[in-house]
């Protein structure tokens, strides 16, 4: 059912986690990879053996899974273990539909899963609603991929309206919901079947975890099979790691709040400049997914800002010369960083080779404008 508080309030409060013998109110990390049985041969909580489902990832599923509406939440070692999970659940070679710009280690991996023959995987441009009806294959498509906005350039995709066309073809639809988190965008509750997390990034926040999450609206088959597969491939994630994700995500609605009022500051300010030769940031109302993104997110538009400066060589001086800007790759920590995209993501990237990407983190958007400025200014002319 419906948490009978507000979101902020359950997070805060890490979903009501306590520990029952001493009242502790932070809960505790449980290490053991064994449980004991009782006299019967029953295990004491349900719980077996760690690589099957550890106590420590109890509190943080429940939580996940109220926040976004869904019916059950697996953590992951990585959200690629989790985007795994998905691909690896669904028939030798079925056929998939997913974006050509969207995260780029699941873009690559997908080609490679389609080269390998194991999948069968229609690229459409991202959030195209035509394309995307245009490579549906009635009761033959197994998955619809999306990722809104997604990462680098914050491309929309109306998730309702996919999960429609996706449902009327019997597919099934995976959102990745990492640069939104359910602080701005609930994809279960627009229809999708699967939500798809890093938690690496801001439901963590702090930059010191690599963790993964899928929330899932239905408890059927298939989430039994991806249940099973993270068992049976072992990758999970550590019980140390599950308990500092829940300690960061108490804070997830200041942080994710904050991030997106300084990212929406910090695109207002790289527009003007004219150093800048272009602005990705849904938040923008030229932006061509604005008018969706406003309808389909509330309270923000993200932490990634990414701009152009008309050729490598400017986007590679202005990386380096910023001063609270971290040249790093990655997202959705408290401090900011700044990454030229394309020489990441290398021969076949979509994202244009002049193209910085930045992630905002809580610090006060003045200062980082201010370094943002600075730099712009002292780039040749
Ligand atoms: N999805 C998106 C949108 C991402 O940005 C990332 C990582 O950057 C991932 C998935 C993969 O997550 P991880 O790095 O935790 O494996």
């Amino acid at each position: 059912g419906k948490p009978s508080v507000h979101p902020e309030t359950l997070v805060a409060r890490a979903g009501g986690a306590v520990d029952e013998q001493f009242g502790s109110v932070v809960p505790p990390i449980f290490p053991s990879a064994p449980y004991r049985r009782d006299a019967t041969g029953r295990y004491l909580g349900g719980h077996s053996y760690s690589r099957d489902q550890n106590p420590t990832f109890d509190p943080a599923e429940r939580l996940l899974t109220e926040l976004e509406g869904g019916a059950d939440a697996l953590l992951f070692a990585s959200g690629m273990a989790a985007a795994s999970a998905v691909l690896e659940a669904l028939s030798p070679g079925a056929h998939v539909v997913v974006p050509s710009a969207m995260y780029w280690t699941i873009r690559r991996f997908l080609e490679e899963l389609g080269a390998a023959g194991r999948l069968d995987v229609s690229f459409i441009p991202t959030g195209d609603l035509d394309a995307l009806g245009g490579a549906l294959r009635p009761n033959r498509t197994e998955l619809v991929w999306v990722e809104s906005p997604a990462n680098p350039r914050g491309e929309i995709t109306d998730l309702c309206a996919a999960a429609e066309m996706a449902h009327a073809a019997g597919a099934r639809i995976c959102a990745d919901g990492t640069l939104a988190t359910p602080v701005l965008t609930r994809p279960l509750e627009l229809g999708c079947d699967l939500v798809l997390h890093s938690a690496t990034k801001q439901l963590n926040g702090h930059a010191d975890v690599v963790a993964g999450a899928l929330v899932a609206a239905e408890r059927d088959a298939f989430w039994g099979r991806v249940r099973h597969e993270r068992g049976m491939r072992g990758g999970i994630l550590g019980p140390f790691e599950a308990w500092l994700l829940l300690r960061g995500m108490r804070t997830l609605y200041l942080r994710v709040r904050a991030s997106a009022r300084g990212a929406m500051d910090i695109a207002e300010a790289l527009v003007r400049h004219p150093a800048v030769v272009g602005v990705d940031y849904p938040g923008l109302p030229d932006h061509p997914g604005h008018a969706i993104a406003a309808r389909q997110m509330t309270g923000g538009f993200g932490p990634v800002v990414s701009f152009r400066l008309g050729s490598p060589e400017r986007a590679r001086a202005l990386a380096s010369s910023l001063r609270l800007f971290h040249d790093a790759s990655s997202l959705g920590g408290v401090e900011s960083l700044v990454e030229h995209r394309a020489v990441v993501e290398g021969e076949g990237s979509p994202v244009p080779d002049d193209l910085l990407r930045l992630s905002i983190g809580i610090e006060e958007p003045a200062d980082l404008i201010e370094d943002l400025i600075r730099a712009l200014d002292g780039l040749s002319p």
